[in-house]
This record gives structure tokens, sequence and C-alpha cells, in this order.
């Protein structure tokens, strides 16, 4: 006889701790098995094989075996297509039921779309939860019942549910005797799935109480450090969302504000899927983009001759980080002064980013381009001259990370700013009127 199991399957959520999924997970009436699985659908599009987020994945997911196992239970980690893995367990256990936490990307939400309806041609049912934000795209609507396009009113409305009804915390934690035991299943090497150790370092998964204190002051300067670094945690879970915000509502209110613009961006790509491939603002798909590789590549190499854009870029290639303000200056810079399309941008912050998330990539990205919700209008391009001399007036940040600044071997600017403005300016006018 098989046996009779609960599956929970971690993805974006990789912590026991104030786990919602899986704490209902272990209210269910069968022991659990908890399931990693790593997708080769996405491992094998990833071309470094020193990806930091694998690296960063394997390790987090090590760390969730060796917990498992200390509480007599297994995690079971697979490799291959979750579709493929599901139909294994099926053969291998009677399963009643599939738990797990909601994602909002749109592959994701076809990928367990599938699994959704493979559980329930084999009898069991399937429970998704939320746990990646705190008000998911169908919480936080107009008064006539419609998602919300401009940021501010959005915000309003978020705060006012939130003071009305804080969500609590699960203790998942504590219900670990729920796991299924007398199993010992293998850990794959990370060799196995393909993969090398990285040397990019990532930050530490605590949350830091005097940065967020002293948000307000210092998270606009880039050689202050004066910014959480937790985007690698929120994206993958390891640090619960609930705990960030209750932080938040403690000790800064523009930090808040900060997690307020991941739910936005979450809300919109949950709501308007087709951003990720065009404008959310459809009048912007007619801007003719310059095609210039060569240009895009003195981008990405950080030798644009703008010595603020190039410490950015250079921060972003050799750390996976980049400063929000040098995110929206060197996005602005791409996009404005080069001409060139926020689609080819957003890819390469995808392929560098430790942080990388489609929906706040993909917002962020459109807010620079203008093309999106909220967004920065075309006629305002960043001055990245003035923008250096309000931000990093004594060039600390500049010359970390451009050491040969102001030497003969640095670049002349690639664009005259005032023409490159004022070509921007023409274009977007000239294709949206
Ligand atoms: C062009 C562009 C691309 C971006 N790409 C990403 C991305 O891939 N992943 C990502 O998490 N953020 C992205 N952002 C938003 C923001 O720059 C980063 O979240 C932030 O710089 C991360 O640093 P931190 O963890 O120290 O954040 P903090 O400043 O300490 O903020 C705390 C958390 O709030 C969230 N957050 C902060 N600012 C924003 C914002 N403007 N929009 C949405 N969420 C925000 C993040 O989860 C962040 O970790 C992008 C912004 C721009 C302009």
């Amino acid at each position: 006889m098989r046996q009779e199991i609960t599956v929970f399957w971690f993805r974006r959520d990789l912590r026991i701790k104030d786990n919602h999924g899986l704490y209902h997970a272990f209210k269910s009436p069968y022991p659990v098995l908890p399931l990693f699985i790593y997708d080769c659908e996405i491992l094998d599009d990833i071309e470094d094989r020193h990806d930091a987020r694998v690296n960063f994945i394997y390790n987090t997911v090590e760390e969730l075996y060796h917990q498992f196992a200390a509480a007599g239970g297994s995690l079971r980690v697979e490799m291959g297509s979750p579709l493929r893995i599901f139909k294994k367990l099926f053969a291998e256990f009677n399963i009643r039921a599939v738990y797990l936490n909601r994602d909002y990307e749109p592959q994701a939400r076809l990928r367990d779309a599938v699994i959704e309806d493979l559980a329930k041609e084999k009898g069991a049912s399937f429970q998704a939860f939320k746990d990646q934000v705190i008000f998911d795209e169908r919480e936080i609507l107009s008064d006539s019942g419609r998602p919300y396009l401009v940021y501010t009113p959005f915000k309003r409305k978020w705060l006012a549910k939130y003071n009305l009804s804080q969500p609590r915390f699960y203790a998942s934690e504590h219900q670990l005797q729920h796991l299924l035991n007398g199993v010992r299943y293998r850990l794959p090497q990370l060799s196995e799935l393909g993969f090398k150790p990285t040397t990019i370092a990532t930050p530490d998964r605590v949350i830091p109480v005097e940065i967020i204190k002293n948000y307000e002051r210092d998270r606009d300067f880039p050689s202050r450090g004066g910014t959480t670094r937790l985007g690698i945690h929120l994206r993958f879970g390891t640090v619960s969302i609930r705990k960030a915000v209750r932080a938040a509502t403690v000790h800064s209110a523009s930090w808040l504000n900060e997690l307020i613009w991941r739910e936005f961006y979450c809300m919109i790509l949950a709501n308007f899927p087709h951003v990720t491939h065009s404008a959310f603002n459809k009048k912007y798909d007619g801007i003719p983009w310059r095609d210039d590789p060569e240009s895009f590549d003195r981008w990405c190499q950080g030798m644009t001759g703008y010595p603020l854009v190039d410490a950015g870029m250079r921060e972003l290639n050799i750390t996976g980080f980049m400063h929000n303000r040098l995110r929206m200056i060197t996005a602005g810079f791409l996009t404005k002064h080069l001409l060139i399309d926020w689609r080819w941008g957003e890819s390469y912050f995808a392929d560098k980013l430790l942080d990388y998330e489609l929906a706040s990539n993909n917002g962020g990205w459109q807010w620079a381009a203008g093309t999106g919700t909220d967004a920065q209008p075309y006629y305002r391009v960043f001055n990245p001259d003035r923008q250096q001399l309000k931000f990093d007036k004594n060039l600390e940040y500049v010359k970390k990370w451009v050491p040969e600044w102001g030497s003969e071997t640095y670049p002349d600017p690639i664009i005259d700013h005032k023409a490159a403005r004022e070509r921007a300016i023409r274009t977007f006018k000239k294709a949206v009127g």
C-alpha cells in the first residue's frame, strides 16, 4: 500500500519559519513530504555556470535539508521538469494533497496550473497560499474594483488595509513533528546541476535595524551603504515579507514605502502580464529604439564616459548589486541618452542582479523608460553630471568603481548630454504625440 502523504513544494519561499503554506500543510491530516525541484528549463537558460543565484539557492536548499534532517524528516530534492517529478511522486506515494505558496509570474502560473490539473486528476487536493506579498493582486483595488495604475492611491489603500488587519505570523517551525519520517533522501551536489561555486558574496539574512532606522537619511547616497540589501532574501523568501513589513512599520516609513513599491509591481505584473514583453502603456510600443549593439556594449561594460553611470554598471558587473539611484540613472541613460530599447537593459539586469525579480525589474525599467505605470515622463531626462553632484559630491562612489576616472585611459562621453536629451524628447514626442 502506498503511503498517504501531503507534499509541500518549496519555490520562492525557502525558509521553515513563518511559512504560510508550510504551516497549513502541517495542519493537514497526513505526514508532510517537503519537496524542492531544480527546474531544468530554468537552469538550462542560465549561461554563467558560476551563477551566484544558483549558488545561493543551492546553499539555502542545503541548509533546509539539514534542518529537516535534524527534525527527523527529509527534504526531497529533485532535478527535472516539475510535471515529470510530480508524476513520479504520485506513482510512489498516495499523495492526498499538494500545498504551496503562490507565485505571480506568468510562466510560474502556467507551471502551477499544470500541477494543479495533475493533482486533481489523481484525486489529490491542491492548496495555494499567499506568502510572497502582504496583499495580492485582487486585494488592493480602486473603489470601482479595478487595479490601480498609479502608485500613490495604491499605497494609501494598502496602508489603510494593513492598519485595519495586520497579517499574522505562521509558526510553521513549531510543527515539524508532522514531517514524513523514516526516509532519508540524497542531496544532489552543485556539480550535478551543472554549476560551479561563485566568488560573489550574498548579503546576510538579517533585517538590519540600524540601516532601516537611518534609511530616510542615507538611502539616496550610494557610497553610504544605506540600504538593506534584502532584495535577494525577499526574492527567494529566505526572509519573510511579514517580518520585514513589521520592522518597517516600527522603524521607518520610507523603508515601508519601498516594500509597498515591491507589492505595487507584483500587482501590476499579476494583473497585466503583457508587461513582460511590451510597454505597459501600449502607445509607447511604437518608439523607434536604436539598434546599436556597440553603444549597448559600452553601457554594459561601464565605459560610457559618464562616471556615475559607469560606476553603477561596474558595481553591478563585479558584485551583482546596484544601488537603486544608480539603477534609475543607468536605466534612464540607456533608454533616453542612448535611445536603446528598455528590454535590452532589462535582460542585462536580469542576468546580473543577485536580487533579480521579474516584477520589480520590469517595473523599474518601464518607469525609467517612461513606458510604464506611473512612469517618469519622457521629457524628464536625468542629467548624470548633476546627479553626481547631488548624490556623490565627493566622488567617493565614482572613485571606488572607476579608479581610472580623470586619467587619459578613461573614455570621452559617448554622447553629449544636451544633444541626447533633445533627441530623446523629439523621438518620444513624435512617437506618442
Ligand atoms: C531599472 C530598475 C531595475 C530594478 N530591478 C530590480 C530587481 O530586479 N529586483 C528588485 O528587487 N528590485 C529592483 N529594483 C528596485 C530597487 O532598485 C531594488 O529593490 C533595491 O535597489 C534593492 O536594494 P536593497 O535590497 O538594498 O533595497 P532597500 O532599499 O533596502 O529596499 C528594501 C526592499 O524593498 C524592495 N524595493 C526597494 N525599492 C524598490 C523599488 N523601487 N521597486 C520595487 N521594490 C523595491 C526590494 O525588495 C528591496 O530589497 C529595480 C529598480 C530599477 C530602477
